[in-house]
This record gives C-alpha cells, structure tokens and sequence, in this order.
C-alpha cells in the first residue's frame, strides 16, 4: 500500500501548489467569518497568502481573526463589521472591500443568522428576518459585486446545505432560506453560462458540520456524524478555485440528493426516524 500512500501525498502536494499559485494574493471577501465554517475559511485562505476581507457582527472576534490571519501569512486581513439584516451593510461590506483590496477575485457568502431547532410555531417574523439575513443580503451582495468579478474572472461562491436540496423537520424557516438560495443562484448560474461570463458561481452543498452552532442544535436530538469544520472550507475553497458549479461535502450528501427522488418513501421514513422526538 505504500506506493499508494506516497502517490496519494505527492498528488495532495501538487494540488496544495497549485491552489497557492492560483490563491497567492487573490482577493477575498468572506461572510461569516468571525466563527465556524467561515472562520475556518479565513484561516486557509490566509495560509495561501491571499487578502482578505472578512465580515460578519462582532467586531472584537472578528478582530482576533483578523491578527490570526495575518500570523498565518495572509499578505492582508482587514474586517469590517456589518449586520446582514439591514439594507444599507450587504453594499457597504462590499464596497469596503473593493476599496481596500482595489477589486475582488472571491466573494464567498457564508453567513447565516441564528434560528431556533424546533417545530415551527408560526413565527412569521423570525422567518421574514431570516430571509433578510440568510438570502436576500446575498442576492443583494453579490449584485453588487458582480462588476467587478466580471472584470476579474472572479469566482462567486455560495455556501448552502443539504436542507436548500432537501427539506427536513425542525428548521422550516433555515430551510426556506437555503432553497431559495438555490434557485436564485441555480437561475445565475444559467445565466452567466448562457452569456459566456468571465464568472464562475459554484454552490456548495454540505451535509452536517462540526461548528458549535450547529452541534449545540443537534445534540441528542439526532445522531449523525459531523464533518469537520476545517475540511469543510478547504472543500469550499478548492470549489471556488477551480471553477466547480458545485460541491456535495462529505460526499454521502449527494447520494442522499439522489435517493431522495429515487426512493421518497424510504428517504421520508428515514428522516422522520432519525430524530428523537415525543410531540
Ligand atoms: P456559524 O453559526 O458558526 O456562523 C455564522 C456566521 O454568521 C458567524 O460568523 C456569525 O457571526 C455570522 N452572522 C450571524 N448573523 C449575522 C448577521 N445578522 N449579519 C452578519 N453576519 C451574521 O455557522 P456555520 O459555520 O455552522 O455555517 C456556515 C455556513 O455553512 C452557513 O451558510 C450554513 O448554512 C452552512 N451549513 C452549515 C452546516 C453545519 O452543520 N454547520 C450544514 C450545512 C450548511 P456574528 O454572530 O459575529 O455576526
């Protein structure tokens, strides 16, 4: 199996290269940053060497970020603080960034707002909010970013679930959000293709993740693995940088978007079995 191990590395390292080259001073704004996925995200991007902009509501973590960033050889880390439910922060968080980094390369919209785990109890204005944060500040941001991406055969990247493919119980709110994430940005990815953009716009599908936020959700409710956060966004980031229009991680997330329409009822039995749940 040796020779296997060493091709394996010596195929990993040729990758790791070739991400540096194309990462090196690459300029990037991600969402989301201060914890989870999206921190994770800042890290590696800032092992590549690239500038970075990273956003998300709390100024003093997003600060500690920043430094480790920059520790870990970003060539520049910068934050801004902004609140994805106002109308005013989506465009100021971008127009921050094309001003410090002088364009943009990578725009990666990671952020989602806090949602209850619970059955829905008709809570329209959480859901109204959620939409706000979770949807509508993308869509907005990534207008807005747009031009410039076009100018630098950028990457849009999109950070979604298995929940904008799939619904499942306790999160209708999260979920409405994700699915309408995937149609409108199902709906550009035609379109850039259609008119031979400069953009790539890649959608990424990921099943559970080992953040805090979401492992407080789950604990004891349902019991399935979760991925690490830190592999997580390396796959995210592989995925924009190479172009991919989408990525399933881990990759059992793609077989359950198949199984789901080849065998509905099984799939439904399953879901509704998998949660420890007394109404
Ligand atoms: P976290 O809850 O760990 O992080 C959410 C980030 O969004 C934080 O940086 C938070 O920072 C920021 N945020 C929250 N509210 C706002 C707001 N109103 N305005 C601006 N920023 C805000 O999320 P994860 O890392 O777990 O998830 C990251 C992405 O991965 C999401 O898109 C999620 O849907 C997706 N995903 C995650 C899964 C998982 O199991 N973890 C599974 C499937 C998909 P602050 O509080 O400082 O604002």
């Amino acid at each position: 199996s040796l020779p296997g191990v060493a091709l394996h590395s010596l195929t990993g390292g040729l990758c790791h290269d070739k991400l540096t080259l194309t990462l090196q001073g690459a300029r990037v704004l991600v969402t989301g940053a201060s914890t989870g996925i999206g921190e994770q995200m800042a890290y590696h991007y800032a092992r590549f060497g690239a500038q970075l902009v990273i956003t998300a509501r709390r100024e003093k973590v997003l600060q500690q970020v920043v430094e480790k960033c920059l520790s870990l050889g970003a060539q520049k880390a910068l934050y801004i603080a902004g609140d994805m439910a106002t109308e005013s922060d989506p465009d100021k968080v971008v127009e921050f960034t094309l001003e410090k980094l002088g364009g943009l390369d990578y725009l990666v919209l990671n952020h989602i707002g806090p949602t209850p785990f619970s059955v829905w109890k008709g809570d329209i204005e959480h859901t109204r909010w959620l939409m706000k944060v979770n949807f509508f500040s993308y869509v907005q941001m990534a207008w807005k970013a747009l031009p410039s991406l076009e100018q630098s055969k950028g990457s849009l990247v999109i950070v979604s679930s298995l929940l904008g493919k799939m619904a499942g119980p306790f999160t209708a709110p999260y979920t409405a959000t994700k699915f309408a994430l995937n149609g409108f940005f199902g709906s550009l990815q035609h379109e850039l293709a259609m008119k031979n953009s400069n953009v790539s716009l890649s959608i990424c599908t990921l099943g559970l993740i080992d953040t805090d936020s979401a492992m407080e959700k789950v604990r004891g409710v349902i019991d399935v693995p979760a991925a690490p956060a830190s592999e997580a966004a390396l796959n995210i980031i592989k995925t924009g940088a190479t172009r991919q229009e989408e990525l399933y991680y881990p990759w059992n997330t793609f077989a359950v978007t198949l199984t789901k329409d080849w065998i509905p009822f099984a799939t439904n039995y399953i879901i509704r079995h998998a949660y420890n749940y007394i109404p």
